[in-house]
């Protein structure tokens, strides 16, 4: 009988991919064959709002992904689920028509998903298919979720004891970052037997035509800024490992400097694993050393895996509060503020009009590039949700449906809100302290000079900030903190 690996939108890789490599030794024990599906759910990426820029980034690498299976003569077969809710039924046809013992995946963390494959398992019982084994394995973290405990045996729920219990673990056993080989190719009998041969060169659905998918001309160019597949992934990954990462340490908070790996949409996708980065990581950089603490390594890649080591933190914090999925903050106390009905402050902070420079260069690489840098998403989301005190799930969804690299944990997670009202001028003068993020994003202030670009409205002359053309501050920054502060005092008070 044959072996099935379901890829999902997580692992889309046939390198260091866990399930994937114990489908292919099951199939290697049994002589069995090695088949791959993908399972769009046009739905599915409807409901979570998925952007144009990562739908496309996930067709392409699930396209590079086919044919390097296909030359290991793996079917790779691109499934549809055109409702959400047949999504159970479409893997059980695969598994009958195609004499599936074994179905292997990794597990995806949030609760749909979850609810996903525990249907498939009430599924597999009701069909009298217990003769079907569904292997779920771990891929996503180099730590499991919920292993990393507090004293008193809970699981960890703050970053920086987290930080450094992780450091340790992956030190005391270095294991946890080596990576698995692509899986093994099946007999080239397989491409023209005629159970099999029909499955190969299958063509990927179409993109789905939803209200945030863009014309196609769009679509061409954002995906050429971000070119997919496994292959991309590793090239950027050491070309950043050779350079950037050298002043990651100093510069990481200043975007003018673009100083960061761009790797995330690799990351969510899995496109390349977080192993394969911290393994070249300790290979270029750390002498074949996994101690990647500050006082072990090189700075850069102390900071730079300190980022890593936050987006396995919220993976784990997603099994510690799994509401956090399910539209809700973390801190349920945080539902029961009352937001702000602002829908002309909500159309410029989306088109980068807010009269805020900082911000508003931001908003306008989102709307650009299907990007953002760091720094700047943690003033966005800032302004939005304290000094718009606009509901922070309107931007997480706004987020969602622009960003390239888009991650349920991440994204809910960098939008959770709290009392930090950051000062987005203040900031600016911290973070872009030559104003040259604000000039080349927004093009009204390119010849504003010195310290005016930070904050025209205030600095400038009334005549000269007039000419401009720029968008005077929708709100007085100090008036809407002291607004944002009140509300949630208030507001969570009364929960
Ligand atoms: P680098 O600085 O090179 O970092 C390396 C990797 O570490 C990243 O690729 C990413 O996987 C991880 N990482 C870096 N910073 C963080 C962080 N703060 N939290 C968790 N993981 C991190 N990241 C996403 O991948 N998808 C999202 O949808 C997303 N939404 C965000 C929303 C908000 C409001 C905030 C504040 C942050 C969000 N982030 C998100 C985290 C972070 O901004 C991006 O991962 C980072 O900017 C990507 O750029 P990079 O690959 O060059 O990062």
């Amino acid at each position: 009988r044959n072996v099935l690996h379901w890829f999902r939108s997580k692992d889309l890789r046939a390198e260091d991919n866990r399930a994937l490599h114990a489908a292919s030794l099951k199939a290697k024990e049994g002589s069995g064959t090695l088949l791959a599906c993908f399972l769009f759910s046009p739905q599915d990426l409807e409901w979570h709002g998925t952007s144009t820029a990562r739908t496309n980034f996930m067709l392409e690498g699930t396209r590079i992904l086919q044919e390097q299976l296909e030359e290991l003569n793996i079917p790779f077969l691109p499934l549809v689920a055109e409702e959400r809710k047949d999504k159970g039924a479409r893997i059980l046809e695969v598994l009958e028509k195609h004499d599936i013992s074994h179905l292997y995946a990794n597990i995806e963390l949030e609760v749909d998903e979850l609810r996903r494959d525990l249907d498939l398992f009430s599924k597999l019982e009701e069909n009298d298919k217990n003769d079907v084994q569904f292997v779920l394995h771990h891929d996503q973290t180099v730590v499991l979720p919920r292993t990393l405990k507090t004293g008193a045996g809970g699981p960890m729920k703050v970053f920086t004891p987290y930080h450094k219990a992780w450091l340790a673990e992956v030190a005391g056993d270095p294991s946890l970052i080596d990576t698995l080989p692509p899986p093994q190719a099946n007999d080239k009998s397989v491409k023209t037997s005629s159970k099999f041969k029909g499955l190969f060169g299958q063509s990927l659905p179409e993109p789905p035509k939803s209200r945030h998918y863009a014309s196609d001309e769009e679509r061409k160019r954002i995906q050429k800024l971000w070119p997919a597949g496994h292959a991309t992934g590793m090239k950027r990954l050491g070309e950043f490992l050779d350079d950037k990462i050298s002043t990651y340490a100093t510069n990481r908070s200043t975007p003018a400097a673009d100083n960061s790996s761009r790797l995330s949409a690799f990351f969510s996708s899995g496109m390349i694993s977080v192993r394969e980065a911290l393994g070249a990581g300790r290979e270029k950089l750390n002498d074949g050393s996994a101690d990647f603490s500050s006082s072990g390594c090189d700075a850069g890649l102390a900071a730079w895996v300190r980022e890593l080591v936050f987006r396995e933190f919220y993976r784990h914090m997603m099994t510690v509060t799994p509401h956090n999925g399910m539209n809700l903050p973390q801190n349920l106390k945080y539902d029961f503020i009352q937001w702000e009905d602002d829908e002309e402050g909500w159309q410029k902070w989306c088109e980068g009009k807010t009269g805020v420079p900082f911000v508003d260069a931001g908003m306008r690489q989102l709307n650009t590039e299907a990007y953002m840098h760091n720094r700047l998403r943690m003033n966005t989301a800032s302004y939005l949700r304290t000094n718009l005190l606009i509901d922070y799930r309107k931007g997480e969804r706004y987020f969602a449906e622009h960003l390239v690299d888009w991650d349920l944990c991440n994204n809910t997670q960098g939008w959770e809100p709290s009392y930090t009202v950051f000062n987005p001028v203040v900031q600016a003068e911290k973070c872009d302290p030559q104003g040259d993020f604000i000039r080349q994003w927004v093009p009204e202030l390119r010849d504003v000079e010195g310290k005016a670009v930070f904050d025209p409205y205030h600095r400038l002359g009334k005549e000269e900030f007039e000419k401009l053309g720029y968008p005077k501050p929708h709100v007085d920054f100090q008036e809407s903190k002291a607004r944002c502060v009140e509300r949630y005092k208030q507001d969570m008070a009364d929960a």
